[in-house]
């Protein structure tokens, strides 16, 4: 039999790649603002027709090509970004594979300008599917166009698979989105159909999120932003509260580069576990500066996929970021309540009176539900005293609500939690201890069954983080030291507390190899605890290794808490109720402990009356 092997027509085999390249218009964008941003343009302007079926063009002020390279760049493996193979592990540049421009150029027809800064003359280049039509010297600006005009022109069967013109923009829009939030000091210019639909001027990260997204934006970031040497991850995230049901702000970057993991997305959804609802996703906007010698960006001929060396480590770095991020924030915004002064002063329910038998909170906090609107009020609410706004960069915010928090007074179209309460506007709120083990409230609907213990595991771990962090050390001397002895590793441990430890409150004297003298106690604690606490703390830190845990604030914090919350089985007197109640819902996070369990349930009027039929 004769040989029946032949090498493919490079239009062929460009059009074969194309379709691995190519899926619909917004592949093209991707491909070409990235050129544009390799050519390193400042500005970028992209002008669409028809959700791209009709035009896409890209302007950008660029480096610009010769014109041996203007004809060139159409070829299969024609680029300037690698030469050699150990390049590979250095990539700096959005493109490398040099099949773009080749497999775009086999399904359309394309119209492109482009001239070297220092050249008078430009070049103008016309191919329609593959074949070069014309080329020619042209009065052009310095930069490059390159305009995409009837994609799929020759290939019918692609050309029918393209959805609708929206559903087409709707792609465009999200390539255009990555590509802009990746480079806020690029200017973007986003037209469909001759309207302008972006304008984006130079800026940074922040910022250009919020030119992206809306205005409302700015007040759900928190910022993140943690340095290892093997990485750097910086970025925003958005506050639990704001979660959605439907996915759209999710972003990872790596060096400039938006990917999809959805392992990294895993370390995302379980660093807010517990913070929102199970069927709702956080908003993020991460970005990865790694070394390009561990990772390899060539697993998926579109980029979006990437290979990390080490990806365990990643994820328990990110996971453990956030949540140090979010332990910050809830920090930061319990220093709003200054109105409420049993959060200035730390927590001991069981030896003291509540200022006001009132139950008050922040009327406008709700972890769930956020109504059109609502936002802005919310945040403004909880910013209204110089309080954490000072985090985020002035960029206008609905403040100037502080009185909204106000007690017992529930906006209309606030948050369920707040709705629970709304009738009882000026009224006492009853409460009753129930089994030594509940606190039962009347609301509005119903009542409201409150874990004592979690509640009170919340209160403590609010306040102790936040004496952690202010660091703002008040300390009960003791008339004789207490000494304890400990082996020699607890002892270590306890030196690499002491700091934290001593923000608390405590401190520690006379250091020997087995024991240790405690001359100061935090005033909230008991001399007879102080042992326990210590103990269970130093079980704590033995069991959390690294990586997992948050922070030292939040692990000393957690273990605390957890000691020396009341517990089921202890009486608690009416004004340690009213104390508790009021003070959890002056917490942050009022509706699970630090460990993440439900802190109450509530049972409605009609759960009563269905009891009775
Ligand atoms: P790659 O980006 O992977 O190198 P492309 O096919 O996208 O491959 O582009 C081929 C080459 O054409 C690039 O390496 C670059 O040298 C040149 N090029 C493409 N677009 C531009 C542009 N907008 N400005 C300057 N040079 C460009
Ligand atoms: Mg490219």
């Amino acid at each position: 039999m004769a040989d029946i092997i032949q090498l493919l027509p490079d239009h062929v085999a460009n059009q074969i790649a194309a379709g691995e390249v190519v899926q619909r218009p917004s592949s093209v964008v991707k491909e070409l603002l990235e050129n544009a941003i390799d050519a390193g343009a400042s500005s970028i302007k992209l002008v669409v027709k028809d959700g791209g079926k009709t035009l896409i063009q890209i302007v950008d002020n660029g480096s610009g090509m010769s014109t041996t390279d203007a004809r060139l760049s159409f070829e299969r493996h024609a680029t300037s970004k690698i030469s050699r193979a150990e390049d590979l592990f250095r990539i700096q540049t959005k493109g490398f594979r040099g099949e773009a421009l080749a497999s775009i150029a086999a399904i359309a027809h394309i119209e492109m300008h482009t001239r070297l800064e220092e050249e008078e003359l430009g070049t103008e280049i016309k191919i329609e599917g593959s074949k070069v039509i014309s080329q020619e010297f042209a009065a052009v600006a310095p930069g490059t166009s390159i305009a995409v005009k009837n994609l799929f022109y020759n290939i019918p069967a692609r050309r029918n698979f393209l959805k609708s013109n929206q559903v087409e923009l709707r792609h465009i829009t999200d390539e255009f989105q990555r590509v802009a939030l990746a480079h806020p000091s690029v200017e973007f210019i986003y037209y469909h159909n001759g309207s302008p639909l972006f304008n984006l001027s130079e800026s940074e990260t922040r910022k250009r999120i919020v030119q992206v997204f809306g205005r409302k934006t700015n007040e759900k970031l928190v910022p993140i932003e943690e340095e290892t040497p093997q990485l750097r991850i910086s970025g925003y995230i958005c506050k639990p509260e704001f979660a959605k049901k439907s996915r759209g702000e999710q972003f990872f970057f790596v060096n400039g580069r938006f990917i999809k993991s959805a392992y990294l997305h895993h370390a995302m959804m379980s660093a807010f576990e517990g913070l929102i609802r199970p069927d709702h996703i956080p908003g993020y906007f991460i970005f990865l500066q790694v070394d390009p010698a561990t990772i390899d960006i060539n697993i998926h001929p579109t980029k979006t996929e990437i290979k990390f060396e080490d990806e365990h480590t990643l994820y328990a770095i990110l996971r453990s970021a956030v949540k140090h991020s979010l332990g910050q924030f809830n920090v930061s915004a319990a220093l709003d309540f200054d109105s409420d002064p049993n959060l200035q002063t730390p927590y001991h329910f069981r030896n003291k009176s509540p200022n006001n038998p009132e139950v008050s909170f922040d009327s406008s906090f709700n972890p769930f539900k956020v109504k059109g609107g609502q936002p802005g009020k919310v945040t403004g609410a909880r910013n209204g005293n110089n309080g954490w706004q000072e985090i985020y960069v002035g960029l206008e915010s609905g403040l100037g609500n502080a009185e909204q928090m106000s007690r017992m007074n529930f906006d209309e179209e606030s948050m369920e939690t707040g709705e629970l309460f709304e009738e009882s506007v000026g009224s006492m709120v009853t409460t009753l201890q129930l089994g030594r083990k509940y606190i039962l409230c009347t609301i509005k609907s119903g009542l409201l069954v409150i874990d004592q213990h979690r509640a009170h595991q919340r209160v403590l771990y609010e306040s102790l983080l936040k004496n952690l962090t202010l660091k703002e050390t008040v300390s009960q001397q003791l008339l004789f030291p207490l000494v304890f002895s400990y082996n020699k590793s607890e002892i270590k441990m306890l030196h690499e507390m002491e700091e934290s430890l001593g923000t608390l409150g405590f401190s520690f004297e006379q250091w020997e190899a087995d024991q240790v003298e405690i001359k100061g106690i935090p005033p909230f604690m008991k001399e007879d605890e102080v042992g326990i606490v210590l103990d269970s703390l130093l079980a704590d830190f033995l069991l959390k290794s690294k990586t997992e845990a948050v922070s030292q604030a939040d692990m000393l914090a957690k273990s605390l808490c957890k000691t020396m919350a009341v517990r089921a089985g202890d009486t608690m007197d009416s004004t340690s109720q009213l104390a508790l109640v009021n003070d959890l819902f002056g917490c942050k996070e009022i509706d699970s402990s630090p460990f993440n369990k439900p802190i109450f349930i509530t049972i409605t009027e009609k759960d009563i009356e269905h009891k009775f039929i």
